[in-house]
């Protein structure tokens, strides 16, 4: 078979520690062999993060904007002890918060559904989608302790220098208060990567805020995606056969337990942080969880939704056979390659990316998968193997989808 040819190279951003070689081991078993693979490489990994005072991940942020698609493997996101033990110049920030405010994205989280792997709600037969906006409200806040007897305002001074004040509270004892904030066009953006994301995927959109409660805070979001969507995708909307639909947060949880799946909830920063992780748990693993980027201007950049698996690095670097589940950072690649061959028109590296998620999940229900899924999985036949016979078996799997 010839090889599938690329025409616009993929951002590549390597990453860190046990998905570091599993990245490796993906390229080599399962992509190599079939596509001529093009890429603009950048080695994300801490070491060279530090070496470039983190230009590399800036560098990587401009040529996804430049090609319209990355691919990136999990990074250490540096603490105190990261510090040490990489001799660190500095704490450099998150790379996945540097690309994210480069890219004005919104993260969409899916699980990965397998037969065998049950989810804890019986109801739900199909993925949901997670749209967190990734902007202010309680992760940009300022917030104080107040000293009874003390009245609290919101002031806010004005171009022209006037003030205008509203009372929070007069505190007859002890308390706390907090201000938060958000921005118009920040919401734009996430309401628009939401509408452009539910017309690729073709799925309906779900947006929830507690706009009863927060009329001026919560109800500019209501209104913003309202607006936006009034004007700009209703018609699209129609033609896709999809729907928005707006509720309560409460209403929204209620709902979301009771549906089947097969649509995206959009949730503001906090519900995004709080079900995005109540979403991956009760589809069954974290490991199962694919990450999208995608830009109101239409630049995606994909990622598995887990860490840099440190605890297995390490027996890695011992010399001890690892059982890590490379499931997520395969689905990274397979979208990414599908989005570039639909950018490109090259449909082969479309189907290519189809046929490596089949091969993928094919292997997991003949009842072949890592540790991890082996103790949920309910698969009677089922077996575990170790990170690289996994890819091996997905391998087999593969080549006779591609007819080679
Ligand atoms: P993690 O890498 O997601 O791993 C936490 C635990 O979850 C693992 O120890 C493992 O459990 C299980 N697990 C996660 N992914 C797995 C996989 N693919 N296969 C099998 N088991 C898996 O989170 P962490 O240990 O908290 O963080 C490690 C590093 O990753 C940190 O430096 C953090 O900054 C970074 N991080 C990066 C990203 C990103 O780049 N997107 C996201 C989160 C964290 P067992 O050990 O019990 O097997
Ligand atoms: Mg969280």
């Amino acid at each position: 078979m010839a090889k599938i040819e690329m025409k616009t190279p993929l951002v590549e951003m390597d990453g860190d520690e046990m998905t570091k070689i599993i990245w490796k081991m993906i390229k080599d078993i399962l992509i190599y062999p079939y596509v001529n693979l093009k890429t603009d490489y950048y080695d994300l990994g801490l070491e060279h993060r530090n070496e470039t005072n983190d230009q590399v991940t800036i560098d990587s942020a401009n040529a996804t904007k430049k090609y319209g698609v990355a691919v990136k493997c999990a990074t250490i996101t540096p603490n105190a002890a990261r510090m040490t033990e990489y001799n660190l110049k500095e704490m450099w920030k998150s790379p996945n918060g540097t690309i994210r405010a480069m890219l004005d994205g919104t993260v969409f989280r899916s699980p990965i559904i397998v037969n065998g792997i049950t989810p804890f709600i019986p109801t739900w037969k199909k993925p949901i989608t997670i749209a967190r906006h990734a902007y202010g409200d309680v992760y940009k806040n300022s917030e104080m302790t107040v000293e009874a007897g003390s009245k609290a305002e919101l002031c806010v001074t004005k171009p022209d220098g006037t003030e205008e004040r509203k009372l929070i509270h007069n505190f007859d004892g002890d308390g706390i208060i907090q201000g938060i904030h958000n921005i118009d066009k920040s919401i734009g953006s996430f309401a628009r990567s939401c509408f452009n994301y539910a017309l690729d995927l073709k799925q309906d959109i779900w947006f929830a805020t507690k706009d009863t409660i927060s009329k001026t805070y919560d109800h500019r979001f209501k209104d913003i995606f309202n607006e936006i969507f009034e004007n700009e995708y209703k018609e699209k909307f129609a033609q896709a056969g999809i729907t928005y639909f707006y509720t309560l947060i409460d209403d929204a949880v209620a709902r979301v337990i009771r549906s089947e799946g097969g649509y995206i909830w959009a949730c503001k920063n906090y519900d995004g942080d709080v079900m995005s992780d109540m979403i991956a748990t009760a589809f069954g693993s974290l490991a199962m969880m694919t990450s999208v980027l995608v830009s109101p201007d239409g630049i995606y950049e994909y990622e598995a939704a887990h860490g840099t698996v440190q605890r297995h690095y390490y027996k890695h670097l011992k010399g001890e056979k690892t059982s890590t589940n490379s499931v997520a950072t395969i689905f990274a690649w397979s979208g990414a390659l599908r989005k570039r061959g639909e950018l490109d028109n090259i449909p082969e590296l479309c189907s290519f990316a189809d046929n490596l998620e089949k091969a993928t999940i094919t292997t997991i229900e003949d009842g072949i998968m890592t540790g991890d899924l082996a103790l949920l999985s309910t698969l009677p036949n089922k077996q575990k193997v170790d990170t690289e016979t996994f890819l091996v078996e997905v391998n087999k799997r593969l080549s006779a989808l591609m007819g080679v």
